[in-house]
């Protein structure tokens, strides 16, 4: 993989030059200014209004923080040059894959947006593995690994994700329980340091850089190009939906089907009701080709008040909300998500405290709640509670329609509901519209943060990438600008 071919991918570069006394770009070069000519790019760095309003929004819609310019990348060499130029002149950079942060974590203040989506092409697919450029959708990958027999033993729910940006935070779904994160199923990367050095990683090979990378969010280097492993794909998914009337009579029925490993996949949602409360759901799925599974077998001892039982092919079940997603993001709601890891001894508790207060609206699109294991997920940036066993909660909210003082409210009670998990011990998926100080991201690495120190220095020294997760400072510029 280290073999990385330069190839021309877009027409030439709309910028040519940087002041440094103004940090401008230039699209002409002014001879006797001091301006800098910046080197061939094989893609464009662009300065247009659209560019650095698109890459000052995510799916969040509450930070917009404008760059100055923003890299279409036509080869991994494009990474390297202006990860390097950003050192010499002080910018900093943050890589954009499809923007599905909700809080600003890939934006840059007044520097330099790497746009990943044109580094997005499938190298290799075998039937354990692939090798991807950064860019590429699982939904894409997925496509082709199925046309090939294969498919990723883990996936996200929404697969319209960049690798690279999955990666950057972990990965987790519902098969989670057996395989881990995504970033356990990863085998070798291409990345270009925060220093600017193009360096091929994996747990033999620079274990401690390719540590620092999976779930590092983008705070180490940039991730061009990834190895990541493949299983054999099933043809079909059986889905049982149950439902239950109790919150703890979903996670005691979560937890007898985590116990003995029933389903393939294992989730669970809060579901809005008719008259402002919820309706509780286990999402359970088996995978077959031939035979299909024994729904006696699968059901025994879980009791739900309600089944649901379909049959539809393993892609169908995959992509199932990739539409539903799409129609929801062209809306551009606000999107005060708030993802945590609870102890599984504290889960029971602390949900049904918060359902005592919780409302469908505040909820707003998806709440999800379900557990997982612990021992499949074995990459340490990705911060989980320490037991054998945590529940993922899930508000995965949408303001509508858009209202300032409810979005104010709803994050508030993100902070609020974040310092009550971490108080039992959870963490957060670092994915959330959350106030978090250095301070916060600190005591959220735990003892893994001297290492996490360690790394910064020794591979973005100079602090240019991500500044907008806001762990080694306060992330700069206005948070909500028009
Ligand atoms: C509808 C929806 C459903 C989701 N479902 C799931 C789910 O089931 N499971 C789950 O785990 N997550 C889920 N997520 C969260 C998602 O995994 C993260 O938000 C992920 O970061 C999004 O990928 P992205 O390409 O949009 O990344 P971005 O938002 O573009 O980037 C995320 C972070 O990674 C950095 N980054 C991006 N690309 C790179 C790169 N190549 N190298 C280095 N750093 C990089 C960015 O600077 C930023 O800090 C969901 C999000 C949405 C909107």
């Amino acid at each position: 993989m280290a073999q990385l071919d330069r190839r021309t991918f877009l027409a030439g570069a709309a910028v040519v030059a940087f002041d440094p006394a103004t940090s401008h770009w230039l699209t002409s070069f002014p001879e006797n200014t001091g301006a800098i000519q910046i080197p061939h790019l094989d893609g464009e760095l662009v300065t247009d209004d659209a560019a650095l309003t698109e890459a000052a929004t995510d799916y969040g819609h509450l930070a917009h923080r404008r760059p100055r310019a923003v890299l279409r990348p036509g080869s991994v060499y494009d990474v390297v040059t202006v990860v390097r130029f950003a050192n010499e002149h002080g910018l900093t950079i943050a890589v954009r894959g499809q923007g599905h942060s909700t809080f600003g974590q890939a934006q840059a203040d007044c520097g330099v947006v790497i746009d990943s989506r044109t580094l997005a092409t499938i190298r290799e697919v075998t039937l354990d593995h692939a090798v991807v450029d950064a860019g590429v959708q699982w939904l894409d990958l997925i496509r082709t690994a199925l046309t090939a027999g294969a498919a990723p033993p883990v996936s996200t729910d929404y697969l319209g994700l960049s690798v690279g940006g999955t990666l950057s935070v972990g990965g987790i779904g519902g098969a989670s329980q057996h395989f881990g994160m995504l970033v356990d199923n990863t085998i070798e990367l291409d990345v270009v340091t925060g220093d600017g050095r193009l360096v091929t990683c994996s747990a033999d090979h620079e274990p401690e850089l390719f540590e620092a990378v999976l779930g590092g969010l983008g705070q180490f280097a940039v991730i061009v190009r990834a190895a990541v492993r493949l299983v054999a794909a099933p043809a079909m998914a059986r889905i049982y939906t149950l439902t239950y009337p109790r919150v703890t009579d979903l996670t005691a029925a979560q937890r007898t089907a985590l116990a003995d490993g029933r389903f393939d996949y294992l989730e669970g949602q809060l579901v809005p009701t008719d008259d402002d409360g919820f309706t509780f759901v286990l999402e359970g799925g088996a995978w077959f080709t031939t035979e299909p599974p024994d729904d006696d077998v699968l059901l025994a001892g879980l009791a739900p008040s309600g089944v649901d039982v379909v049959d539809m092919t393993y892609f169908e079940w995959l992509n199932r909300i990739y539409e539903e997603v799409e129609q929801i993001e062209a809306l551009r709601l606000p999107g005060p998500w708030l993802n945590v890891f609870v102890p599984d001894s504290a889960t029971d508790e602390l949900v049904t405290e918060l359902l005592t207060t919780l409302t469908p609206a505040d909820a707003g699109g998806v709440a999800l709640l379900y557990p997982t294991n612990r021992s499949p997920i074995t990459q340490p940036q990705v911060r989980v509670p320490d037991g054998p066993v945590f529940f993922l909660l899930a508000l995965l909210r949408a303001v509508s329609p858009p209202d300032d003082a409810a979005v104010e409210r709803l994050i508030a009670d993100n902070d609020a509901l974040y310092a009550r998990v971490r108080a039992v011990g959870g963490t957060h998926y670092p994915v959330n519209a959350l106030h978090l100080s250095p301070a916060d991201w600190r005591a959220h690495y735990g003892d893994r943060w001297p290492a996490v120190r360690r790394a910064k220095d020794r591979y973005d020294p100079r602090q240019v990438l991500t500044p907008g997760q806001g762990i080694f400072g306060e992330v700069g510029g206005a948070l909500r600008t028009p």
